[in-house]
């Protein structure tokens, strides 16, 4: 008679948890001896025992990730070995206890935080970037009616999980995945939200892969509730740290949780990317966030300025709206010079002094012309084709559109008339010069020539 026969026939009349707790000790000992110390400890040996009556096994462990992990692995050898014991078990039933935590907000501000002090993991959240914060026009109503949809779900919506945002820098995918985030935390404390930049996720990732801490990582991240991650195309050509964020995926989607995720392009246009993330994560909702418009940039000036002091005029608004074209942070950039400057000097705001101010800038936002684009636009204008503009053709219907491009590239670009010259078929500078001159001044005398100077300088500006 060994051990285990001995317990059984003396214990398991009386049914006592005692008894029981004994049989899990042996039960244990087997799957040390079967699976080794070191997995033994990472899995098994974090399950507490809580009961057995006749059909069932109860235990607690202490993540969700750790049950699902035994489950999966464990669950039959557990049962199998149960049975040696007690052989009316049917089911081994593991529970995950909810603890108590609470969101890290402090000063009215969310702070770094980890697991320990809250629910909200990854980089620190800005509670100025809000949805109310978000001006709404056509070139991102789609993706901020998709990240209000996310935060709002009662239930996670499979058609939008992931919710892949994107577009250019600065036009507001941080701020949505923000919004997102403080939104869910404001109205469900309970939600372990994670917002983290796609580099620290990879640093955090590579940090873990050399302290053989890669277990907690793991954990950490199937553990959430919804997981956003900002700027995925940095861990473009990043291969372990691609495996590892597509098994979180898969694991996260299995599991109903919301997943947010922000990059620079689509994805089917990340490169480096393995194939199988990027049809991952066009699976649920892509919404682009396109360039903005003036009306937007408007709207996003006149809102801020509600929120200062300065007076500024709203000719001055109209101004940065048209000339800051490139993206929102350099516009709230622009704008912010020109109140810190009003603050300092003292001195009204005016259209001159916003000039002054922004020199370099409005210098930086002026479209690059080039040559190539203007005997283009010329070629169109005067229904010729582009191989006229450095042909040595010379009858008077190709010569004088010829001559108007020549012009043009010498006012709208930066290069020499030598260059000019080369880039219109090898021509002499002089004949360049010559060009220039010849409709300067038939734009004195002409006034057909003058408009079509000032409408091809339009269409090539904008
Ligand atoms: P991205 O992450 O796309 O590069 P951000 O979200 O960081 O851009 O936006 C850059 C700046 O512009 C932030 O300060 C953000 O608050 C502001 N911003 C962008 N879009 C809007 C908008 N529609 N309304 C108000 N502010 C915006
Ligand atoms: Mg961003």
């Amino acid at each position: 008679m060994n051990t285990a026969d001995f317990i059984r026939s003396e214990d398991i009349a009386n049914n006592t948890n005692h008894a029981m707790e004994e049989f899990w000790y042996l039960i244990q000992n087997d799957l040390r001896r079967e699976y080794g110390e070191e997995s033994f400890k990472s899995w098994i040996g974090k399950l507490e025992f809580v009961e057995c009556n006749n059909h069932a096994v109860t235990f607690n462990a202490p993540t969700r990730f750790i049950k699902d992990w035994i489950v999966s692995h464990f669950e039959v050898k557990l049962l199998k070995l149960w049975r040696k014991y007690v052989p009316t078990v049917k089911k081994i039933s593991i529970l995950v206890p909810k603890l108590k935590k609470t969101v890290a907000v402090q000063d009215n501000k969310f702070s770094e935080s980890s697991e320990k002090v809250g629910y909200l993991v990854g980089n620190t959240l800005d509670p100025r970037l809000t949805f109310s914060n978000f001006v709404v026009g056509s070139s991102n109503q789609f993706a901020y009616a998709a990240a209000k949809a996310v935060s709002e779900a009662k239930i996670v919506n499979s058609g939008s999980n992931p919710l892949f945002l994107y577009g250019g820098v600065g036009l507001g995918k941080t701020h949505l995945m923000h919004a997102i985030a403080l939104d869910i935390l404001k109205n469900n404390q309970s939600r372990k939200v994670v917002y983290i930049s796609a580099e620290k996720f990879m640093y955090e990732f590579i940090h873990a892969l050399r302290n053989n801490s890669i277990m907690q990582f793991k954990e950490k991240y199937r553990t959430v509730d919804i997981l956003m991650v900002d700027d995925i195309q940095f861990i473009c050509g990043k291969n372990s740290t691609q495996e590892e964020f597509f098994h979180i995926l898969n694991a996260l989607i299995a599991d109903n949780k919301q997943i947010v995720i922000s990059g620079d392009r689509s994805p089917s246009d990340l490169e480096n990317m393995e194939d199988r993330i990027k049809s991952r994560l066009g699976w649920g909702l892509v919404a682009d966030i396109h360039n903005t418009t003036y009306e937007l940039r408007l709207g996003i000036l006149e809102s801020k300025v509600e929120l200062i002091d300065v007076k500024i005029p709203q000719k001055v608004l109209e101004f940065l709206a048209s000339k800051i074209t490139s993206n929102v942070r350099e516009l709230e950039g622009a704008l912010n010079k020109i109140i810190a400057h009003a603050n300092l000097t003292k001195q009204e705001v005016t259209l001159e002094t916003t000039q002054q101010i922004l020199h370099d800038l409005l210098r930086s936002n002026e479209k690059i012309i080039t040559v190539e684009e203007i005997q283009k636009k010329v070629a169109e204008r005067y229904n010729l084709k582009v191989s006229d503009m450095y042909s040595s053709r010379r009858t008077r219907l190709v010569a004088r559109p010829r001559q108007v491009a020549m012009y043009l590239s010498k006012s709208l670009t930066t290069r020499s008339l030598v260059d000019i010259g080369r880039k219109f078929g090898g021509k002499d500078h002089t004949t360049v010069m010559h060009a220039i001159k010849t409709i300067e001044v038939l734009m004195n005398n002409q006034n057909e020539v003058s408009e079509d100077i000032r409408l091809l300088t339009k269409t090539l500006q904008c």
